[in-house]
């Protein structure tokens, strides 16, 4: 262990441009809605950063009409190659604003700059690249030699990735000729509302983008809405079961994107410095607040202590702490309340009886953190190996052969990725064969591409997203 201290390494907040006030985004103006206006906080240092105006139920009725309008007089009808040339527009845009896109991100969710900067941006912008190139094709996806669109999407996403959302949702959408009313988070609307910004920029005919900021009544105003013809939804498994209940025979097509707790499984002969990497970034990055983060590491028995001591001290290298400082590994938790969340779960560990280690690392006295934290001897009645987390808690399972290793994985209600740890390619495709997850890393870990698709089984959900597959969630097919 070294002593020495990092300099503080700042990125400059004033690229981020935070205004005092945000209004919300319809039929291509920016509006006053007649909802509450909410504050939004940075969870770092729990200052208030802007007001932002929310929508009513009138306000849904009017985004949900201009959508319907845009649709059916422009964007419904407009050959695919100039719906394409908006979306490059957009996605060079994206990039262009890059670095105040970053900064605010990471102000108004807490996530490190690095992370921001490096994963979330790059991402948004490769999801309306490639999806640009998509608009004049579709004939080629192998959906029939002209599918249609479906009409307007309703679409209402998560803080944990509120810019990346925004765009992993609407580039499928307008790629494939739909229209779209999109409800960010409540405690996480500003990049949402710059993307709105991107579209006037990129001229996109009025109506095409809709944004609403609100709480959980406007999502359910939206998505219930009988404007609307396609809802895509990504959050808890509770909020989604309940979309799905009150949706049950309205003809709306769905996706749901749900929660998850993924096996991450290191089998005896994987690297271990190399698998060590990969279980942090599993459940480290994004502070654990990831859908498919690898909430449960699943150790062969032979090499569980070897494997945990190198973790323990890799982890305690993990900087937590100020969202833009460039050298923070670990930013901070989204709200107070999700951070109760983690504190309730992790006590419900350590009662149940598994073993508690939490980073030494200083954490700050202001604002929302949680210390990254690594429970063993885990049992898989615990809490802590059923329930997500979402946050930067790992629970250790150990297993003695690969068919127990693949049955623990799959004691799941949720499916939606899994991890593989291993020298041998054999051994990967007989695992990643049995494992009911919509997503398997093999050697590597949170690898995110917009030609992949991503999406979930059982309880984590049902479609796709990203790819040729995530293209029929928006088409008449
Ligand atoms: P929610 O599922 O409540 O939120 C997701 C989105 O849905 C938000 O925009 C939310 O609005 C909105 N929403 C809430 N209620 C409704 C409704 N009845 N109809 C339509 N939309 C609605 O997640 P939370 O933010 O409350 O997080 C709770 C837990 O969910 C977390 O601790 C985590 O375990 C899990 N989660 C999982 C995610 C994943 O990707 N797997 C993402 C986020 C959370 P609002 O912001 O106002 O609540």
């Amino acid at each position: 262990m070294s002593n020495w201290e990092y300099a503080p390494a700042p990125e400059s907040r004033d690229i981020a441009n935070l205004k005092p006030a945000y209004r919300m985004f319809v039929d291509g103006k920016f509006v006053e809605g007649s909802g509450e206006p909410l504050k939004t906080v940075n969870p770092a240092t729990e200052e208030v950063l802007a007001e932002v105006s929310t929508a009513s139920k009138a306000d849904v009725d009017t985004a949900v009409k201009a959508a319907r309008r845009a649709y059916d007089r422009v964007w419904g009808r407009m050959p695919g190659a100039e719906r394409a040339k908006y979306i490059f527009r957009i996605a060079r845009l994206v990039q262009e604003r890059s670095r105040e896109l970053a900064v605010l991100e990471s102000l108004d969710n807490g996530k490190p700059i690095k992370e921001s900067r490096d994963v979330d941006v790059p991402t948004a912008a490769a999801h309306f690249f490639y999806h640009a190139g998509w608009a004049d094709k579709l004939g080629y996806a192998g959906f029939g030699p002209d599918p249609r669109p479906l009409g307007v999407a309703g679409q209402v996403i998560p803080w944990n990735f509120p810019l990346l959302m925004a765009s992993w949702k609407i580039a499928p959408a307008l790629a494939c000729g739909n229209t779209v009313v999109l409800k960010p988070a409540e405690t996480t609307p500003l990049t949402a509302l710059v993307l709105a910004e991107i579209c006037q920029q990129a001229e996109l005919p009025p109506g095409v983008v809709n944004i609403l900021p609100g709480a959980g009544d406007v999502g359910s105003e939206l998505v219930n809405h009988a404007g609307v013809d396609k809802v895509a939804f990504t959050g808890s498994t509770e909020v989604g079961k309940l979309i799905q209940r009150s949706l049950a025979g309205s003809g709306k097509k769905m996706t749901m994107e749900l929660g998850g707790k993924a096996a991450n499984i290191v089998f005896d002969d994987a690297p271990l410095d190399q698998a060590v990497e990969g279980i942090v970034n599993g459940i480290f990055f994004n502070q654990g607040h990831v859908c498919c983060a690898g909430s449960r590491l699943l150790v062969q028995e032979s090499i569980a202590d070897e494997l945990l001591a190198k973790l323990r001290t890799r982890v305690a290298t993990l900087r937590v702490g100020d969202s833009l400082d460039k050298n923070t590994d670990v930013g901070a938790i989204n709200s107070r309340a999700q951070l109760e969340k983690i504190q309730e779960l992790a006590a419900a560990g350590e009662a149940e009886g598994a073993q508690r280690w939490t980073s030494p690392v200083p954490v700050p006295d202001k604002g929302f953190f949680f210390p990254p934290t690594v429970f063993s001897d885990v049992q898989q009645s615990m809490r802590i190996a059923r329930e997500e987390i979402f946050g930067p808690v790992l629970s250790v399972l150990t297993f003695r052969t690969p068919d127990e290793a693949v049955a623990k994985a799959n004691n799941t209600p949720y499916g939606l990725s899994a991890g593989i740890w291993t020298e041998k390619g054999s051994r990967i495709l007989w695992a990643a064969q049995r494992m009911r997850a919509g997503v398997v890393w093999a050697n590597t870990f949170n690898r995110f591409d917009p030609t992949a698709p991503f999406g979930g089984y059982q309880e984590s959900g049902f479609g796709r997203e990203g790819g040729r597959a995530g293209l029929e969630a928006y088409l008449d097919v």
